[in-house]
């Protein structure tokens, strides 16, 4: 199928999606659609007991065969935003909007399915396909990998379109492009009392105050200055009047970071500053971190690839813009050799943004990249 072709096919398939957006876990109407796409190419879809999302599979049989299999991954969810971007196909439910483009990743791997199937006799492996749900909420990733579906594959290829490019052009870095995000959440309980005899008490305003201060000097004082990280702290609790000193505050906030060792490193460092705190204000306190999403860890053999192959297609590559957003991405490629790029689609608005519009111009770009780089990995892992 030629480029104009499919980009036809592809227009009205993403506009369905961008009026039906769904959230994480709920995503059952997407989900119906991608089966229906699917099943009109005449793709399999694995039996993999997910409620929503998918994975299918396009060529000739798995490991067993000893042929190798590759993975090329979408994610279906919207977000709970109220579309206010004035687009003639907008979300028709309030409260509900594709404001991250998965609507833009969804088409896309349907493109490149469209492609693959066409060359599904010659392939010399097999690619499967996953239409990932729940990504915003960072738990669909863990449950895909927890089918099973994936135990064979070799290597996993995502996208994520961003608008800091211009439109059709990739954006591919190895290593870290997007952050290790989580959590933490600290709880002091010291002794509340008259705050005219603060000698009776254990005041864990102060000590809520004292973290607060110190918190700030780990990513100035602690942090490698060439490895970007943030600690923000974003919501306090303790009190609820003039002239009572409360028994407990209450601190919770966000690590991010360009690296999920570092990002390790800072959340330990701030229990560090947690017990020193404790020690000196005489209060107990709790600290709790997550992870919610590791870093997204680039095989830096493959960036070349996509950028190469991005090249081929005539497409211009070069480096990735670094997001101290997170991808839950990272987790397959915790498993498997992977990586995961952008692809520019221009838009005046940030993702998550009310305007923010993913333009549908690059879609015949991104699947034919992402169908091609399924293909020439087959090759390449079939011949070694
Ligand atoms: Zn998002
Ligand atoms: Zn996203």
């Amino acid at each position: 199928m030629d480029m104009e072709g499919l980009q036809e096919k592809l227009v009205p398939a993403f506009e369905w999606f961008h009026r039906h957006p769904e959230l994480g876990y709920a995503e059952f109407e997407t989900t119906a659609r991608i089966r229906e796409i699917l099943a009109g190419l005449g793709v399999e879809i694995l039996d993999t007991g997910l409620e929503t999302g998918l994975v299918a599979r396009i060529g000739n049989a798995g490991i067993r065969s000893g042929k190798p299999v590759v993975a090329l991954r979408g994610d279906i969810d919207g977000l709970p935003i109220t579309e206010d971007s004035g687009l003639p196909y907008a979300s028709e439910t309030p409260g509900r909007m594709h404001a991250c483009g998965h609507d833009f990743h969804t088409t896309a791997i349907l493109g490149a399915a469209i492609l693959l199937a066409e060359k599904k006799a010659t392939l010399p492996g097999t690619v499967k396909l996953i239409f990932q749900p729940a990504e915003e909420t960072a738990g669909g990733a863990a449950k895909v990998l927890a089918t099973g579906a994936l135990d064979d594959v070799r290597e996993i290829y995502g996208l994520h379109v961003s608008p800091d490019l211009p439109p059709g052009q990739i954006g591919v870095s190895p290593g870290a492009t997007f952050a290790a995000v989580g959590g933490f959440k600290i709880t002091i309980r010291g002794k509340g009392g008259h705050a005219g005899y603060p000698h009776l008490t254990r005041d864990p305003i102060i000590a809520l105050g004292q973290i607060i201060a110190t918190a700030q000097s780990i990513v100035s004082r602690n942090a490698n200055p060439f490895d970007p990280s943030v600690v923000s702290i974003t919501h306090v609790e303790g009190g609820n009047t003039w002239n009572v000193i409360p028994p407990e505050a209450f601190i919770e906030g966000t690590i991010r970071s360009l690296g999920t060792e570092k990002y390790k490193c800072i959340a330990e460092r701030l229990g560090e500053i947690v017990k020193g705190v404790e020690l000196t204000s005489g209060t107990r306190i709790d600290y709790t971190w997550n992870m919610s999403s590791p870093a997204i860890d680039n095989d830096p053999a493959l960036a070349v690839f996509v950028a190469d192959t991005a090249q081929e297609l005539g497409l211009a590559a070069g480096p990735s813009i670094p997001c101290m957003g997170g991808e839950d991405f990272s987790l397959y490629q915790q498993r498997i050799k992977g990586v995961f790029w952008n692809i520019g689609i221009g838009g005046a608005e940030g993702i998550h943004h009310p305007r923010f519009i993913a333009g549908p111009a690059p879609l015949s770009s991104a699947a034919s990249l992402l169908a091609r780089l399924a293909e020439k990995a087959l090759v390449r892992l079939s011949s070694t």
